[in-house]
């Protein structure tokens, strides 16, 4: 059966992005390729494959469920790390696959040192600091204890990782939360050092992150939304692409994702008609519609009714009146050859005309982040340009 819209997942682009993060990040920084939320939106057993070919082999995931998918369409060469739901019972499939986790309290901590004896195999683990975003790891009160812990289970323990996350390295706003960040970070290590501990990895760093703090990248970054072609926010992007002189650069990442469907049906409407539902929507003169068999239920969301549009033709095709569970409708009159079975595109390009998924965010006051990852994985992935 074929599903009512399909995605296209840009392979050339997809290279296009790595090798301008690789260069940026040059070559002793390990390339982490993050691919929770289904690979945010494209799908993790198509993306992941193609991330491979194009020199990943280093993948993050949030949680063991997408673990498991991941690691079912891996090559052997490549690791996996959780980066925060796991289990306790799940701990013993991590082990065996030799799949690191982020270990944040000392029940996992524990849990982990456990599990690892009962099977005989090493369980490696990244430490995660506390360093100001408040959410999960080890504050300087814990950390005796731990260096403690992990010396006495030495033999079982393979350090992967110091690790942390930012507050928003994304935003301006949170300069200087980031920074005593940073610091905090580096004091935690210290202590962990002197302390006789050594980790393979030191790391913190997202896209945000590894653009405009170099210092943070350590030798590890952990890269999610820039790979796929998108800017963490504007500000990170006025950064990279804008010098003191207003000299401007060619935007290095291009979009890999785009999102396209048929047009179900044309009709024409007479004037003083309302459209679709209630009243959302008169028309003021003969309007020929197109019905677009995509709805919210698809992640095209309902506040897009009588302000979105999409791309028929290579023209813009405005959204007439409201979003249902499975299709809307849009005003093609001023696009006399659009007909049944035509491209429409939802993000995208199409003749001159594109839709980006940041334009697409600011009309829904989403983040890129949050409207990709809506992205329902039913919908067929296609990977082009291969
Ligand atoms: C999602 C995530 C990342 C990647 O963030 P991007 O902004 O998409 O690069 C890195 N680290 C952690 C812990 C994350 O949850």
């Amino acid at each position: 059966m074929i599903h009512s819209s399909y995605i296209e997942i840009d392979y050339k682009a997809l290279k296009k992005n790595i090798r301008f993060l690789q260069k940026e990040i040059t070559g002793s920084v390990k390339f982490v390729s993050v691919i929770k939320g289904n690979a945010y939106g494209h799908g993790i057993k198509g993306f992941l494959p193609l991330a491979e070919s194009c020199g990943i082999d280093y993948f993050a995931v949030s949680d063991a469920w997408e673990a498991e998918i991941a690691n079912s369409v891996k090559s052997n060469k490549s690791e996996l790390m959780i980066m925060g739901m796991i289990d306790n019972e799940d701990l013993k499939w991590a082990i065996e696959n030799r799949i690191s986790f982020f270990v944040f309290d000392q029940d996992r901590l524990e849990a982990a040192i456990r599990t690892a004896r009962k099977i005989k195999r090493k369980a490696r683990i990244h430490l995660e600091l506390e360093t100001g975003m408040n959410r999960t790891g080890f504050s300087d009160n814990d950390l005796e204890e731990i260096i403690q812990i992990i010396k006495k289970n030495r033999e079982i323990i393979e350090l992967t990782g110091f690790c942390t996350h930012f507050a928003g390295a994304e935003s301006i706003a949170n300069y200087v939360r980031v920074h005593e960040q940073f610091k905090k970070y580096q004091r935690l290590t210290r202590i962990l050092h002197k302390g006789g501990l050594k980790a393979k990895y030191r790391h913190a760093a997202s896209s945000a992150a590894t653009l405009i703090y170099p210092e943070t990248r350590m030798n590890l970054v952990r890269i999610g939304i820039a790979q796929y072609g998108l800017w963490p926010s504007k500000e990170t992007k006025m950064y990279k692409l804008f010098d003191g002189e207003m000299k401007v650069y060619r935007d290095p990442l291009e979009q890999i994702l785009q999102w396209k469907c048929k047009i179900m049906s044309v009709k024409e409407v007479k004037p003083a008609e309302f459209i679709n539902y209630g009243n959302a929507f008169l028309t003021t003169r003969k309007t020929r519609i197109a019905t677009v068999p995509v709805g919210y239920s698809h992640g095209f969301r309902r506040s897009l009714s009588n302000v979105g549009y999409v791309l028929i033709g290579g023209k813009k095709a405005p959204v007439v009146g409201m979003v249902n569970m499975n299709m809307f409708i849009v005003d093609i009159s001023l696009i006399p050859t659009a007909k049944k079975g035509d491209e429409v595109v939802l993000i995208g390009k199409q003749g001159k005309n594109r839709i980006s998924i940041a334009s697409f965010s600011e009309l829904t006051n989403f983040i890129n982040y949050e409207l990709l990852t809506r992205l329902p994985s039913e919908i067929p992935r296609i990977v082009i340009n291969k």
